[in-house]
């Protein structure tokens, strides 16, 4: 029988969805056979009716949980006034979200977008409007080895990954890559051409590997002596992940630009660009998007970030972060565990062997979603609002697969 005909009887079966998908979709990524269904707090559910704990969130996206209250009435109240009146106006709900924005971080202007990528892309333009204006031209952007910007082609350019090297060639230019937390190797990198300096506090995808404190504050000090930008990338740190509402507070310096996604849509397609006032240099028409400050998604963004602010979510963050590492280190020994690492709710830790990627698929079965960035690597990423009781689950499910599989 045909999947409209399941779906006007009601009675969806998961093995036709999954035909279905795998004869429809793409193909772009391995996943499991599963379909997701439903969500609520800190848990999701299949068209099997199987709950899972996630410790993902979406990758670190549904900040407030899934489907938090905040989010389902800014969406009817806002879907039923306005949704999109075209970027060519200004809407109530984008100049009280870049208010709040503003107003709670060390930046100075906003310009809206919905993907991570998409806001590096404008970080990337401004810093090269930046260089055109002020620096002879200069275009190169410096960024880290094992880090990651995005999938468009100039974010993927300047994304640190050697899995890409080769890939979609030619290549967006003026990208230089550089090792993490090596200042020497980033001051012999740059001359003249140099425009900005693009950096994750904590790389995220390339497995929660923190930048030093001093390294940071040193790097500071020298785009500062050389007119160059530094810009944070904030997509995956920002919004109270790391145990601050932005990591660049952990290290008391204040970057020209920061961007930011994810946790800030709670699950809404959501970004923002921020710089300080004197990068307010674009002449119309050099940035934009259709989907550029819609009232849906600033209504969406203002709600999620004014509970966030209003519960002081990053102070959940460092509680958790010590109770989830409290409790890794009680496994470390039976497990081997070794470098329990991150900031916050922004966690990693490594399996004495390569097989993460079998302890991530096993505790999926048992019901907990934890992922792998490398193949000896578990990160965890859990929503904002993650309790003790989750942590406790959390380990009880791990630790019975690891029992079974180390
Ligand atoms: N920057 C960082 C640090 C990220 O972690 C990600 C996504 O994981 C991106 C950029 C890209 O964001 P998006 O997938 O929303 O384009």
């Amino acid at each position: 029988m045909s999947l409209n005909k399941f779906c006007e009887q009601g009675e969806v079966l998961t093995k036709d969805l999954l035909e279905e998908a795998k004869k429809n979709i793409l193909w772009t990524a391995v996943r499991p056979d599963i379909v997701m269904e439903r969500g609520k707090g800190m848990y999701l559910w299949d068209t099997e009716g199987k709950k899972y704990l996630d410790f993902i969130g979406g990758w670190a996206v549904t900040s407030l949980g899934h489907c938090p209250d905040q989010l389902k009435s800014a969406l009817m109240e806002q879907s039923s006034q306005l949704v999109n009146a075209s970027p060519s106006f200004y809407n109530i709900e984008m100049i009280k979200f870049a208010k709040l924005l503003v107003s709670n971080s060390c930046f100075d202007r906003v310009f809206f977008a919905s993907t991570g990528a998409e806001a590096n892309e404008g970080a990337i333009k401004i810093a090269r409007k930046y260089g055109s204006k002020h620096l002879n031209g200069a275009y190169k952007i410096i960024t880290t080895k094992g880090s990651f910007h995005g999938r468009t082609l100039a974010t993927m350019a300047a994304t640190g990954k050697d899995a890409w090297k080769d890939l979609y060639e030619p290549k967006a230019g003026g990208f230089v890559h550089v090792p993490f937390n090596d200042l020497q190797a980033l001051v012999s990198a740059t001359d003249e051409k140099t425009c900005a300096v693009m950096i994750e506090p904590i790389q995220g995808e390339g497995g929660v590997h923190e930048a030093d404190c001093d390294y940071i504050k040193k790097l500071y000090d020298f785009c500062k002596e050389k007119d160059i930008l530094l810009i944070f990338d904030e997509v995956q740190t920002g919004v109270a992940r790391t145990g601050k509402l932005f990591a660049y507070e952990h290290y008391e310096i204040e970057p020209d630009v920061m961007t930011l996604a994810k946790g800030i849509g709670g699950g809404y397609p959501l970004a923002a660009l921020m710089t300080k006032e004197y990068l307010n240099i674009f002449e119309a028409g050099d940035q934009g998007g259709t989907y550029s400050s819609q009232p849906l998604g600033m209504a969406v963004g203002l709600a999620i970030m004014t509970e966030v602010l209003q519960k002081k979510l990053w102070e959940n963050a460092v509680d958790m972060e010590e109770y989830i590492k409290e409790k890794l280190y009680q496994l470390q020994t039976t497990y081997k565990l070794r470098n329990i690492r991150g900031k916050g709710l922004l966690l990693a830790f490594e399996l004495p062997k390569d097989n993460a990627r079998e302890v991530v698929n096993e505790c999926l079965k048992a019901g907990l979603i934890i992922n792998s960035p490398s193949p000896n690597t578990i990160r965890l990423i859990p929503p904002l609002i993650v309790e003790k009781l989750h942590v406790d689950e959390m380990i009880e499910i791990l630790s019975g697969v690891l029992d079974r599989i180390q």
